[in-house]
């Protein structure tokens, strides 16, 4: 079925001659946990596989606290854990207008780790890649983290441009 719909939706956009990327990004839509504001989580597999629990708290809490500090609340993200090594040397990547978080196995669990008193977060970070999207924030000022909300939210600024 899913091949199905995924043919309709190539011969749709081949219509009007976009470019072909299904919404999954090739990471496929499942999940294992899902959150009552719509956060899901999938290990897939990384080297920790979080439990329901874990997952609540390393990204379904993390994800409330994003939303609280920037001001901005949208539906969740789907979170994908993968293993570290496997994102060409990144922490994580976002695809905003798909509210796809893919982070590496270290980057899942990084959300609560302070450094010096502050968090230093990529799973953070990716989240505020996330609400700005969902915000109607102009998506090369984001790919370019031209927003204060990573440093304020996340710790980590990213590549300032
Ligand atoms: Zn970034």
């Amino acid at each position: 079925m899913r091949a199905l719909i995924a043919l309709l939706t190539l011969a749709l956009l081949a219509g009007c001659g976009q470019e072909f990327d299904a919404p999954d990004h090739g990471y496929g839509p499942g999940y294992d946990f899902a959150f009552a504001d719509g956060t899901r989580f999938r290990n897939d597999p990384p080297g920790t596989a979080f439990t329901e629990a874990q997952a609540e708290h390393h990204v379904a809490e993390a994800y409330r606290e994003v939303e609280a500090c920037a001001q901005i609340y949208a539906p969740g993200p789907l979170v994908v854990a993968v293993p570290n090594g496997t994102l060409d040397g990144h922490g994580g990547m976002t695809y905003p207008h798909d509210a796809l978080i893919v982070v590496t196995d270290n980057s899942a669990q990084d959300a609560w780790d302070l450094i010096d008193g502050h968090s230093l977060s990529v799973l953070r970070h990716e989240m505020i890649h996330h609400l700005l999207g969902a915000s109607g924030f102009p998506d090369d000022a984001n790919a370019g983290h031209r927003s204060p909300l990573f440093l304020a939210c996340s710790g980590e600024p990213g590549v300032l441009g």
